[in-house]
């Protein structure tokens, strides 16, 4: 049997573009040599969100702490909250032959694709800028003020899309999940 090669893998795109949708779908069918790290956010949990599943959600002290012990990987203000990947979490995975999924948003996958150049880099988008704003004003999980902020960064993620090596559409969740699949598959088979 073909061994299996553990990549760091970077998937980015703006909020409100189904990245969960399409994660909670593609491990529900990829085999169980990738995990997905979980983020430490200063934000405060969205209803159904369980810490320590969804993220740790912790203080801005503690995360201040943190980035003082060198503790990230990378990490990023973004929208007006901390959000960073654990570097212990991720160099364990991999030296146990695991790839790794990181969820994160653009500031903090430069950093990475700087610190790691043999990441695979995927990064998802809308069909449209305007479906990318109904899906976010669609989920009813935000205020006014936080839809605007997300909405900045979108333009900004969506005008760096070509510094990865992958870029998946999201119009049918179904087709992006089995594209993810194929990626994950020609890269770590
Ligand atoms: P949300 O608040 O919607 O859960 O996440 C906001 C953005 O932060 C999303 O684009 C998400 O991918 C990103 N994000 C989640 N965890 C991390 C992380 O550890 N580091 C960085 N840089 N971004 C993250």
């Amino acid at each position: 049997m073909a061994k299996n090669k553990a990549k760091l893998i970077i998937f980015t795109g703006p909020s409100g573009v189904g990245k969960g949708t399409i994660l909670a779908d593609f491990f529900k069918k990829v085999d169980n040599n990738i995990v997905y790290s979980i983020s430490n956010t200063t934000r405060n949990p969205r209803d159904g969100e369980i810490n320590g599943m969804h993220y740790f959600f912790i203080s801005k002290d503690e995360f201040e702490k943190l980035i003082k012990e060198n503790a990230f990987l990378e990490y990023a203000n973004y929208s007006g909250n901390y959000y960073g990947t654990s570097k212990k979490f991720v160099e364990e995975k991999l030296k146990e032959g695991k790839s790794v999924l990181l969820e994160i948003e653009l500031q903090g996958a430069l950093q990475v694709i700087k610190k790691c150049p043999n990441a695979v880099t995927i990064f998802i988008k809308p069909p449209s800028f305007e479906e990318l704003e109904k899906r976010l004003r669609g989920r009813h999980s935000e205020s006014e003020e936080a839809i605007q902020k997300r909405l900045i960064a979108a333009k900004e993620e969506l005008n760096n899309a070509n510094k990865f090596h992958y870029v998946i559409e999201n119009k049918i969740v179904d087709e992006a999940v089995d594209e993810l699949i194929k990626i994950y598959n020609k890269e770590t088979k």
